[in-house]
């Protein structure tokens, strides 16, 4: 059975790259239609195809329309297993809340649908890798990612986390971590014009001596990785069925990763 929302809701904020307020509008939407973002009428399939960027977070864009940040979204979207959603934005990027995506899972209500799931089985092993990060997968009845993070600073420790990713799982586990940044980046994400609306209400800054906020896990980095993953997974548009093992890997990796798996279809 396909999912939707059983009803629509809004949210808003600040964007953490824009600096700029925008609001979002989660609605239900009809079976085999996906995930859409929807931008002064304009429709924005939530698919790889439409990735545009995805340096400091991931961009889509039709070729006239962009939103940016979508990550966390669409991975409270795929982590409740909706399929069916229209996220209407009023705005250039959607709000960061409080850095995870915890605020929208908690606003996630499903309903059923009488169509069958789109799902893809990876049917052999995979392997990419790209300075330093690397992704195998393995074929497996369920969805299941095993991250690894180890960073060459101070402040943070090796981490190391491996979950079957199920709405519950997601909700208890994942949707609550925050994105994070190294206090010795900021500077030059500031310079690029990045982060004007980041600050400790929606992002762990980690310092040399170790966070500057209070944690809500003791390994809430590698955490908020697998929430990352999960949302640029999401761009798949439909239910992966694989073990994911991904150490050091960002949306970079993930969305060619995505690519890899659509072209292995073909
Ligand atoms: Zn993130």
């Amino acid at each position: 059975m396909q999912t939707t929302l059983k009803k629509s809701f809004s949210i808003e904020g600040i964007g953490v790259h824009t600096g700029t307020h925008s609001k979002i509008t989660i609605l239900p939407a009809e079976p085999n239609s996906g995930i859409n973002l929807r931008m002064d009428g304009v429709n924005i399939p939530a698919v790889v195809e439409n990735v545009k960027e995805t340096l400091h977070g991931v961009t889509l864009s039709n070729g006239t329309k962009e939103i940016k940040t979508c990550e966390h979204i669409l991975s409270a979207l795929y982590g409740a297993e909706i399929d069916n959603a229209i996220i209407k934005v009023e705005g250039e990027e959607i709000p960061a809340l409080d850095g995870s995506s915890l605020p929208i899972t908690k606003l996630i209500k499903t309903s059923s649908q009488d169509s069958k799931k789109k799902t893809v089985n990876l049917k052999e092993c995979m392997f990419l890798e790209n300075n330093g990060a690397s992704i195998f997968a393995i074929p497996s009845e369920e969805f299941k990612i095993t991250f690894v993070i180890d960073y060459p600073y101070p402040g943070i420790s090796t981490q190391y986390k491996c979950l079957s990713i199920t709405p519950e799982i997601y909700r208890e586990q994942i949707a609550g971590a925050r994105t994070y940044a190294f206090m010795e980046w900021i500077d030059e994400l500031q310079e690029k014009g990045l982060i004007r609306g980041g600050s400790l209400k929606n992002a762990v800054v980690i310092g040399p001596d170790g966070p500057l906020n209070s944690l809500r896990y003791e390994d809430e980095q590698v955490r908020h990785k697998i929430l990352d993953l999960i949302g640029d997974l999401s761009l798949l548009g439909a239910r992966l069925k694989g073990w994911i093992f991904a150490v050091k890997s960002g949306h970079t990796l993930n969305i060619e990763f995505v690519r890899r798996i659509k072209c292995s279809l073909t």
